[in-house]
């Protein structure tokens, strides 16, 4: 059985931090990273805007400001982003400030679903000729501690530490783990919202800030915006019975791809969940399950005039020469979300929309789409048991899926921090 000093399960942001930073400083360690997909890496590939400044991707529970700002400026030196300018923020930054919203300044770089597939080829490379084994559509299965073994779909690997980077998808495989290795957590939050679609036009905000976030009363905020060749996505995920439910999502391709003058972003709340049901998983599936229950098997998209009109969408909606654009995701049912959503989110996300159309005034037109559910769980919150998400003696549980990031920087800035944790018992 082979035994490496370093096995880093997933190869997402997480992944690749802790890579590249124990043999930046350690080039003889031996390192495995395996995969479980085709293409290396998870997020990264998905529109792959990055944030570079604190507390955007980084949970505070975790994370002081001047440590993020330590391993962001790691990061800058690493990859070199092409931070985008930003134009006319102090107009948007009154008009929010005016209405009790606020405008977050952050230092954002924007490669694209493409560009971020070039970014990975690259990284990866590098880390081969660093000669760390990336191993791909290889599965890890289960962990024992105490003979320091994992199992995968192939093989038994021997490791001296494990690092556990399984991102949001991995959700369901590490709290297995942790249960098995009787590491404690609690997943008690979770964020539920809608994604928007419109024209540019309506939102023309993104030709001057690529990704705005606005924060708003009652934990509600904007996230992941996207536009230029922009696209609503669904992703697939599975209840712990099996069940099968779909969160939506957006990505958009970098400058260079055709254009289709369109917007997304999400509108989230956040969530505390406090007895007697703590579980942000559990609660996250019933939400997706009864979404496809009101939407035939699908996700639901609602026009924002039917809304106002307290009317369901139906496929008509969709063609009439009022409702001016394609949605880019129309295997989605037109429905009404209402009926899937419970008031505390919708009536806050209402609420944030028409703030939100104050400060850029059109986002509210009869023809934007609504697209409903979009789930973010974070929550798996692991004890650990020093500052560097150790949690078990040799386990490190870092990025999306630890609740150590929200983000591709935070993920990759974890995976740092595992690996000084590491370092400094090797
Ligand atoms: C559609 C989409 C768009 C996004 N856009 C952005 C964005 O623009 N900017 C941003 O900052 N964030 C974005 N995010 C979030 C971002 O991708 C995550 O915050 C980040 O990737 C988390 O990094 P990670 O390394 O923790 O997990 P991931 O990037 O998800 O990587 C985890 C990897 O582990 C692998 N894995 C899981 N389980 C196993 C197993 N059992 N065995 C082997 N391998 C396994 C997965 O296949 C995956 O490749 C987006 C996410 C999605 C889904």
């Amino acid at each position: 059985m082979e035994c490496f000093d370093c096995v880093i399960v997933g190869t997402g942001p997480a992944g690749l931090g802790a890579a590249f930073a124990l043999t930046d400083s350690r080039p003889g360690l031996s390192v495995l990273m395996i995969e479980k997909e085709k293409v290396s890496t998870g997020g990264l590939r998905n529109d792959c805007k990055m944030n570079f400044s604190y507390p955007i991707g980084f949970p505070r529970d975790v994370w002081e400001k001047d440590e993020a700002e330590r391993y962001l400026e790691l990061l800058i030196d690493r990859l070199k982003p092409d931070i985008m300018e930003k134009y006319n923020l102090d107009v948007y930054r009154n008009r929010a400030e005016k209405i009790g919203a606020q405008l977050l300044y952050i230092r954002q770089a924007h490669l694209g679903t493409d560009g971020g597939i070039r970014l990975i080829r690259a990284l990866t490379q590098e880390l081969r000729e660093r000669e760390v084994a990336i191993s791909l559509e290889e599965k890890v299965i289960s962990v024992d501690g105490v003979r320091k073994v994992l199992t995968t779909d192939r093989r038994e690997i021997g490791y001296r530490n494990l690092v556990v980077a399984p991102g949001r998808g991995g959700f369901s495989f590490l709290q297995d783990l942790m249960n098995h290795l009787g590491i404690s957590f609690t997943d008690n939050s979770i964020d539920v919202g809608i994604r928007v679609e419109t024209k540019e036009e309506r939102y023309p905000v993104v030709r001057d800030y690529y990704d705005p976030k606005f924060l708003f009363p009652e934990s509600v905020r904007t996230f992941c915006t996207n536009s230029g060749s922009a696209h609503v996505v669904q992703e697939k995920y599975q209840t712990s019975d099996g069940v099968p439910y779909y969160s939506i999502n957006g990505h958009a391709y970098s400058e260079t791809s055709t254009r289709n003058s369109l917007v997304n972003f999400a509108i989230l709340r956040s969530v505390t969940l406090t007895e007697p049901l703590a579980s942000g998983q559990r609660f996250a599936e019933m939400l997706g399950i009864q979404a496809m229950l009101i939407g035939g098997g699908h996700p639901i998209m609602q026009r924002v005039g039917d809304f106002r009109l307290g009317k369901r969408s139906t496929r008509e909606h969709f063609s009439d020469d009022l409702y001016d654009f394609e949605p880019t995701l129309p295997s989605c049912t037109p429905g009404d979300i209402s009926l899937a959503m419970p008031s505390k989110f919708l009536r806050s996300i209402w609420k944030s929309l028409k703030l939100l159309d104050t400060v850029v005034p059109g986002i509210l037109h009869p023809s934007t789409v609504m697209y409903y559910p979009e789930i973010k769980l974070y929550a798996n919150k692991p004890r650990f048991i020093d500052a560097h998400f150790q949690a078990s003696p040799g386990i490190y549980l870092i990025g999306d899926g630890a609740g150590t990031s929200r983000g591709i920087t935070g993920a990759w800035a974890s995976g740092m921090r595992a690996a000084e944790g590491i370092l400094a018992r090797t």
